[in-house]
């Protein structure tokens, strides 16, 4: 157990890294997490992802009991637990991605500009804002993340749950390439974006089940 823990630790700080590196967090913004068994294994609150090192492992169990670990986990706790509870997640990124939060300040979901919008279940929805690390922004992730696995927090930023970290983290990614890609058709004067209906992403969700080198995924 002990091992898996270490294993999933170490992948756990590459993507937190990860969100850095590529622009999607700045300084320690953000959190990730992993579930392993019945526990949860999450980022440190305010330590910069660069410091974090095989000894600074932080883990909960599902009622946010420490399991292992020094260092306070992320504020945001309230948030990774509630979707662990509800949904088969297996790992959760959360980000200030620039463009991302740009688009919940804006509308109610983020229009279906890309065929990409079935890979998170269909149209992403904002959810409403609420103070950071406060059970009720959880409460309203978790209402928002219905039949999806992902969705903007108004004013604030995305979370992404999946399969894996490396999913979690490649449909993030995607969320906040989309959303860019409608902001800046949208801001065309005079100009309304075309969208897919949702007959068309129910295809594409089908497609992208029995397709592709990411076992269901091309894109
Ligand atoms: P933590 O450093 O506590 O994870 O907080 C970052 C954050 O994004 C809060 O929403
Ligand atoms: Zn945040």
């Amino acid at each position: 157990m002990r091992r898996t823990w270490h294993d999933a630790w170490r992948e756990l700080v590459d993507t937190a890294r990860r969100t850095v590196a590529d622009g999607l967090v700045v300084g320690t913004s953000g959190n990730v997490s992993v579930r392993v068994g019945d526990t949860v294994l999450v980022t440190p609150s305010g330590v910069p992802y660069d410091r974090l090192g095989p000894d600074d492992l932080c883990a909960v169990d599902l009622d946010g009991r420490r399991v292992a670990g020094e260092s306070a986990p992320t504020s945001e706790l309230p948030m990774h637990l509630a979707v662990y509870r509800a949904t088969d997640a297996a790992a959760i990124v959360h980000t200030h991605a620039v463009h991302a939060t740009a688009v919940s300040t804006l509308v109610e979901e983020l229009p279906a500009i890309h065929y990409m919008t079935a890979a998170l279940g269909g149209p992403v929805r904002v959810a409403p804002y609420a103070t950071y690390g406060s059970e009720e922004l959880a409460a309203h992730a978790l209402e928002a993340l219905r039949d999806r696995t992902g969705c903007l927090l108004r004013n604030h930023g995305t979370i992404v749950y999946g399969d894996s970290l490396r999913r979690a983290y490649d449909d993030t990614a995607q969320l906040e390439w989309m959303c860019r890609v409608w902001l800046a058709a949208a801001s065309v004067p005079g100009r309304t974006p075309t969208l897919l209906p949702p007959e068309e992403l129910d295809r594409v969700a089908e497609k992208l089940r029995d397709h592709g080198p990411r076992n269901g995924r091309s894109g």
